[in-house]
């Protein structure tokens, strides 16, 4: 330590520089091994849909364009030992619904590759992140936030209160759901609501699939 009173000015700002440098490389790896959450640029909605599989547990399906966060999802699932998990892309090229690549596959393409999706409890579009979200300094929902939400986590509710289950009807006779997709879809309501800790059932999910709706059944 005393040499450091031997180092000449120029040495000494050097020295400062590299010392400035080093300590921001060893917080952002510090941050990074300890909360892959963090790293995630936007997809709050995908974070939640991950929650909620998660609190299931819940098989997930991510569903996306090339590089729109997909699989970092999937790695952040993994980190809570959950790997009941899965990507698809929307199109053979990828690059569908990917606001800076263009897009050459023909509708039917489209449909058939969507169509081969594997099947999970969950299935949400993971939209690329927009470059706002990609700027932002804001940090978003990291692995701990996730992590205290599933520790809050209440009983699951047995029934559904009235309001609710008019809802789910609805829901249901509008996505066309055969018996065993209600089956599903009810079992990840009660998910939600002992999130919510709401008991009886107040509120039912609405689908995140609105892209494609009529590919659901
Ligand atoms: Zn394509």
């Amino acid at each position: 330590m005393r040499d450091l009173f031997k180092l000449s000015e120029t040495q000494f700002s050097e020295l400062a520089a590299r010392v400035k440098v080093e300590t921001a490389r060893r917080t952002r790896a510090a941050t990074a091994a300890t909360d892959p959450g963090v790293e995630i640029k936007g997809q709050e909605m995908g974070k939640r849909a991950l929650l909620v599989a998660l609190a299931g547990p819940h098989s997930i399906l991510f569903l996306g364009s090339k590089d729109s966060g997909k699989t970092v999802l999937r790695a952040l699932a993994a980190s809570f030992g959950h790997l009941d998990t899965f990507e698809h892309r929307l199109c053979p090229c990828g690059n569908f619904a990917a606001p800076s690549r263009a897009c050459k596959c023909t509708t039917r393409q489209i449909e058939a590759t969507i169509r081969k999706r594997p099947i999970a409890e969950i299935t949400i579009e993971i939209p690329p992140p927009s470059i706002r979200e990609l700027e932002s300094e804001c940090k978003g929902t990291s692995r701990e936030d996730l992590q205290k939400q599933l520790d809050r986590q209440g009983p699951r509710p047995e029934r559904f209160d009235r309001f609710a289950e008019s809802l789910i009807k609805h829901a249901l006779a509008e996505l066309q759901l055969t018996p065993r997709d209600a089956d599903a879809f009810r079992n990840v309501a009660q998910t939600i609501a002992s999130l919510a800790r709401l008991l009886p059932l107040a509120s039912a999910p609405t689908t995140p699939f609105r892209r494609f709706p009529q590919l659901l059944n």
